[in-house]
């Protein structure tokens, strides 16, 4: 849920090349029914992408595990392997420890591009380019190797359930998305007062997807979210996808705070921003989760925002609801400019 400061951001990322499938080749076998495509949305299982967070998500809690000075076994995350396996396997886990074991999947930008690349390539066998030139992904030699390497273990142990994780979440989802998402990103354009992406946005779907179950990546704007994560289950997924998506088209909102912060000599409100994107999707997904409902597919008593059930505003966001509630909920009901529901905002805190 966090992403790159916007100038940063923007300086920084390429275009990598998009390849539009929807589905790598490496995924059980399955067949998947021809549908036409969902709107605003474009889903992947990618092979590597998942192997590459797997890695990271085990190097992360085996450092953790040692700072903490427990006599634990180190923790492979996977159980079974022969000795060459499990050699292969730790080789692997030692080299993300050691790399990027330090860094922030959401905002370290050698992180971020080698996800994209990670998910461009993620219909190759290897990344190397051994079978294929056009599959030489370019990546630093050691990583190539250590996830070439790991592959064999990843597919052999693990991949067959991550990606059959992965497609019944996007099976789950894509009918909420079908039904809602043209809507949805209306709604939400016209709040924020730009357009919605043309292109359908890349969600690669992902066993583990970062501490906090999802994040988002910023030119290209894409989405990546935990499959397995009980944050992002049931129509509860489709807030957390636009509150994602929400991350690369909300840009109006903080330069209108920023804006009225300097007016007023005020300093800019830490993450004001990030709280109204939570509100406002929560609340225009709210009616919808409602309906769902009514149908028996969401708790009775009422939809609850992702903010609300995962208590945000109570860890230092107590303020940000109330200003949020009186002054830009005005807003999302047509009776009160953009432009003033956020002075007003910037003026009461
Ligand atoms: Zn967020």
């Amino acid at each position: 849920m966090r992403l790159l400061g916007t100038p940063i951001r923007r300086a920084l990322f390429s275009s990598v090349c998009l390849l539009p499938l929807l589905f790598p080749s490496f995924s059980t076998a399955q067949e998947e029914t021809p549908a036409a495509p969902l709107p605003v949305f474009e889903f992947h299982s990618g092979f590597w992408l998942n192997l590459h967070h797997t890695l990271y998500r085990i190097a992360r809690s085996q450092r953790a595990t040692n700072s903490s000075a427990t006599s634990a076994p180190a923790n492979l995350g996977i159980s079974g392997l022969s000795p060459v396996e499990q050699r292969v396997w730790s080789a692997a886990i030692s080299y993300y420890s050691k790399t990027y074991g330090a860094q922030d999947l959401t905002v370290s930008l050698e992180m971020i591009l080698i996800k994209n690349q990670l998910g461009d390539f993620e219909t190759c066998e290897d990344l190397a380019g051994l079978k294929k030139k056009s599959c030489d992904a370019g990546l630093p030699a050691k990583l190539t190797e250590a996830l070439d390497s790991a592959a064999t273990v990843y597919r052999a142990h693990l991949w067959q359930d991550h990606d059959r994780a992965n497609r019944r979440w996007i099976a789950a989802v894509a009918p909420l998305v079908r039904r809602n998402g043209l809507n949805l990103s209306h709604r939400l354009a016209e709040i924020y007062q730009t357009n919605w992406p043309k292109d359908r946005i890349r969600v690669d779907v992902a066993s583990f997807a970062s501490s906090t179950g999802a994040y988002t990546t910023l030119e290209p704007l894409r989405v990546t979210v935990s499959s397995s994560d009980s944050r992002n289950q049931g129509p509860e997924a489709l807030e957390v996808l636009f509150h994602e998506a929400s991350h690369g088209i909300a840009d109006s909102v903080e330069e209108a705070i920023f804006r009225e912060c300097r007016q007023r000599e005020k300093p800019i409100p830490r993450d004001l921003w990030h709280a109204l994107l939570f509100y406002t999707t929560g609340e225009v997904i709210r009616p919808l989760a409602l309906n769902a409902s009514n149908s028996g597919s969401s708790s009775p008593s009422g939809y609850v925002p992702y903010a609300v059930r995962e208590g945000l505003y109570k860890r230092g966001w107590e303020n940000y609801l109330r200003i949020l509630t009186q002054y830009w909920q005005p807003y999302l009901d047509g009776s009160v400019p953009f432009d003033d529901a956020i002075a007003h905002m910037v003026s009461a805190l």
